[in-house]
């Protein structure tokens, strides 16, 4: 690619920026509630089988050219395993609108909340992972909690529609995912955030000591942060600190290793191009 494309390339992506968690316009109070402690957890990360990711693209020291997926013509492409650990979900690759996962669990940790809603649900893997990543942060006196997990494609479509109606569309795709192209739709991603709420997926949370120990640990446990600083051109968000995607243990280890986003570790291209 020449520098002017290039340049042309980065200046689109930027344009389409905006937040993946779809959770700013309706701001929660956070009511802290103590939940049973993981009793079930290892301390340690534990050397739990590590599923060897089939499917979309092959995650391994060459990654694949892209991740596999069928055109839909305008430029979206829908994820061809969506069920994959490893599967991309982002502005350009989609969930077909038919995926739910089948495997949701509770996983035992705080959340903000007390209801046994939808939105505390991960995927069991994500979920056991989500527990001992929980235990190691109360080792280093961190106390985490959940804000919001799991969303069917049915919330995020009625979630979405709503901004729309309130917003119009534009305006609402720079601060909500489009139905299919949130990663909170996989059960495989969570916003996290202090257990005290405060911050809670807002931009103060960056910085403060529950993002840094996110920031530093997240992988030992499989999870990376999804949406870092200065990769917003690639990734097609702005920083989350606290939007952190399971991709399990050996892939997460090689992303944050190398400072890469998941756009990069399949050399796929800025998601508005
Ligand atoms: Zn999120």
């Amino acid at each position: 690619m020449n520098k002017l494309l290039k340049t042309a390339a980065i200046l689109l992506a930027a344009a389409a920026i905006g937040t993946g968690c779809g959770t700013r316009s309706s701001p929660t109070t956070p009511t802290p509630t103590p939940t049973p402690s993981p009793s079930s957890t290892s301390p340690a990360p534990s050397a739990s089988p590590s599923v060897t990711p089939t499917a979309t693209a092959t995650p391994s020291p060459t990654p694949a050219k892209t991740p596999a997926g069928t055109k839909t013509g305008d430029a979206i492409q829908v994820v061809a395993a969506p069920e994959s650990i490893t599967a991309l979900v982002n502005k350009q690759f989609k969930l077909p609108d038919s995926y739910a996962p089948k495997d949701l669990v509770y996983p035992e940790v705080a959340f903000i909340f007390s209801e046994k809603i939808e939105k505390r649900k991960l995927r069991q893997e994500a979920a056991t992972a989500l527990e001992q990543l929980f235990a190691g942060a109360k080792k280093d006196n961190i106390s985490l909690a959940g804000v919001s997990a799991y969303r069917s494609h049915a919330t995020q479509k009625s979630l979405f529609e709503s901004y729309v109606k309130r917003d119009g569309e534009a305006k609402a795709k720079t601060y909500s995912a489009v139905p299919g192209h949130s990663e909170h739709e996989t059960g495989l991603a969570i916003d996290v955030s202090g257990s005290s709420g405060k911050c809670a997926a807002e931009d103060c949370f960056a910085g403060t000591p529950e993002a840094k120990w996110l920031e530093a640990h997240v992988h030992e446990y499989g999870f990376i942060i999804r949406y870092p600083k200065g990769k917003e051109s690639i990734t097609g968000y702005q920083y989350e600190p606290w939007h952190i995607r399971f991709v399990g243990k050996q892939v997460a280890k090689d992303i944050a290793s190398r400072g890469i986003t998941m756009e990069e570790y399949y050399n796929a291209l800025p998601v508005s191009q």
